[in-house]
């Protein structure tokens, strides 16, 4: 019974973590006001402080970002 608690746990965390990453798929720049694919390599080279994630683009447009020029979200 035990392992099949730890079991239901381990794939809620697994779940809630793909979801997460799914959930940002981009990342705004508070500094610079543009926002990226999460996978761009700016936002690699970003400030954690300056990050902003957005779910969709037009959360991010509506926020008043702009599309990076390098990735084009
Ligand atoms: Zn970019």
């Amino acid at each position: 019974m035990k392992k099949f608690i730890a079991a239901i746990v381990a794939g809620v965390m697994l779940t809630a973590t793909f979801a997460t990453v799914l959930a940002s798929s981009y990342v705004g720049n508070a500094n610079s006001r543009k926002f990226h694919y999460a996978d761009c390599s700016s936002v690699s080279k970003m400030n954690s402080a300056n990050r902003v994630n957005f779910n969709t683009r037009d959360e991010a447009i509506n926020a008043g970002y702009v599309p990076c020029k390098r990735c084009k979200p």
